[in-house]
This record gives structure tokens, sequence and C-alpha cells, in this order.
């Protein structure tokens, strides 16, 4: 048995244009031991592309907690792993971070090979403020989850950065305009890397009306972008926070009342406590 652990790699891999796969990527995906990829057919034509000829498995949401313990067996014999998802960085909404936790608590070396993100390559073109920003993920599929989600969002002063699929574009954007209203700026960056690559930015009642006059503008892969509250819109969410707050509290305690009026408005329900108690 080898005494020194493998290594794992986590590389990102093209979210398009197949050329953004990077030298180093290409090394460790055609010397590694074992490639974990999210879908080993997928990745097939990335592999094939580059002549790798490294062994692959599947290692998806699914079968992520029995693969686990597999492929650190195989770390601790020595052999190094390169983990990829089907597009992107892998643990970007995407399966890998169960691995990397359990070789990190194994003591197994574990390095990034980093590369191509659809989040950060969005925000990197949208002229929205990036010295902070939230990373959101994917909304919720119903409209009423959704819409709670952007509501607890309503006063964030950082860009919000949002992954949807094309079936759900258009309910989101009406959903981020009814609940940030329809003045926010926000960005749709469609098709990143590719040949129908569009970004649009402007209002999100224009973004929402843009997108749905033109049925090219909903296909394909896209990340929404909304620009954090400005200074007056987090005063004016506060001052109706407080608003409401006053008359939850005729009808019940502070600390519920703080708790609904943060639910209902998007005010911070720590300074909407703070204020009752002095
Ligand atoms: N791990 C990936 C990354 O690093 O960006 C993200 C994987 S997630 C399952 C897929 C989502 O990423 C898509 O639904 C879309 O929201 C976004 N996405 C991926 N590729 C994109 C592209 N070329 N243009 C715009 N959005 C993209």
């Amino acid at each position: 048995m080898n005494e020194q652990p493998g290594r794992l790699w986590v590389v990102a891999t093209p979210i398009g244009n197949l050329d953004d796969l990077s030298k180093r990527a290409e090394q460790v995906l055609c010397n590694a031991g074992l490639i974990a990829a999210e879908d080993t057919r997928h990745s097939g034509a990335l592999l094939a592309r580059i002549g790798s000829r490294v062994p692959t498995v599947a290692l998806h949401e699914h079968n992520e907690r029995e693969q686990v313990e597999r492929l650190i067996d195989g770390l601790q014999q020595g052999g190094d792993v390169a983990l990829i998802s089907d597009a992107g960085t892998p643990l970007i909404s995407d399966p890998g971070f169960r691995l990397v936790r359990a070789a990190r608590e194994a003591g197994i070396p574990v390095s990034p090979v980093p590369g191509p993100c659809a989040a950060i390559a969005a925000l990197s073109v949208a002229g929205l403020p990036s010295d902070r920003f939230v990373f959101e993920g994917f909304l919720a599929a119903k409209s009423s989850a959704r819409r709670e989600r952007l509501q607890q969002l309503v006063a964030e002063p950082r860009t919000m950065i949002f992954y949807e699929s094309s079936h759900r574009i258009l309910d989101c954007l009406a959903d981020m305009a009814a609940v940030f209203g329809e003045r926010r700026h926000g960005v749709v960056a469609r098709e990143l890397t590719k040949l129908f690559e569009t970004v649009l930015s402007g209002s999100l009642a224009e973004l929402a009306e843009r997108v749905a006059a033109d049925s090219n503008q909903q296909r394909g892969e896209f990340v929404v972008l909304v620009a954090g509250a400005s200074g007056e819109e987090a005063d004016a969410i506060l001052a109706e926070g407080r608003r409401v707050f006053a008359l939850l509290c005729e009808e019940m305690a502070p600390a519920r009342a703080a708790r609904m009026a943060a639910a209902i408005t998007g005010a911070p329900r720590k300074q909407l406590y703070e204020a009752s108690n002095g």
C-alpha cells in the first residue's frame, strides 16, 4: 500500500466554448488515475477531444454518498482523482461538496484547477457593482417559494446572482420585478461563451418585457443578476418594516411581530426588534 495518498483535483471545464478548457485542466484530465464526472457520457465528448483515456466514474447527486467512500479509498491508496461536472466549476450548483469535504477530513490533498464559472463570467460583464456580491444559485421552482426567498433579499445591498433555466426565466423575472420593484436594475446573461450569447441590461420591468417579447431570448441557459438595494431603497424598506411592526405589536409580542414584519417587508428583523427595545 502507498504511504502517500493521491490528490483530488477539482477541475473547471467550459460552460459552452470548449476552447476555454485550460492547459492545466487538460494535463490533469489526461494524467489522473480516475475522473469522477457528473455525467460520464456528457463529459466523454470533452475527454475524447483532448485525447484523455483516463477511466471515468459517475458522481452525481443521486449516488454521491456511496461513491464518496469508494473514491476516498482509491485516493488513500495513492491514485489521483479529477472531479468534473457537466459544465463550469464543480460544487457551484453542481455535485462534489461531499467528496471534497470527505477528502479534507481524511487528510487527502485537494487542489483546484480553476476556470469557467457562469456566475463569475456573468458578473464580469454585467456592469453591476462587483466589489461585493452574493451567489443565490437556483431559486425554487414554485412561485410562492421563489417569492418568499426574493422577499428575504429585498434589502440586500450587494449584487445578487441567480441561475435560471429556460422554462422558468419569464416567471422568475416577473417575480423579481414584483418583489424588488419594477425599477430595480438587473442583467440577464444568456448562453455565455456560446453562439447566441446575449447580455441584456435594464430595469427588471424592461428585462421581463424584452424577454417576453422575443422567444429566442427564452432559450438556453441564464444567469440573472440583480443590483443590490440602494441606500434609499433600504431606508424605504426599513420605514415600511417599522410601520408594519408597530401595527403587529398591537396584536402580539414584539419578538413575533418583528419576525412577521421582517418576512412581510424584507426589513432586517434585528433592526425592527432592537428599535422596540429602545
Ligand atoms: N457549475 C456551473 C458553473 O460553474 O457555472 C453551474 C452548473 S448549474 C447546474 C447550470 C446553470 O448554470 C444553468 O442553468 C445556468 O443558470 C448557468 N449556466 C451554465 N452555463 C451557462 C452559460 N453558458 N450561460 C449562462 N448561464 C449558464
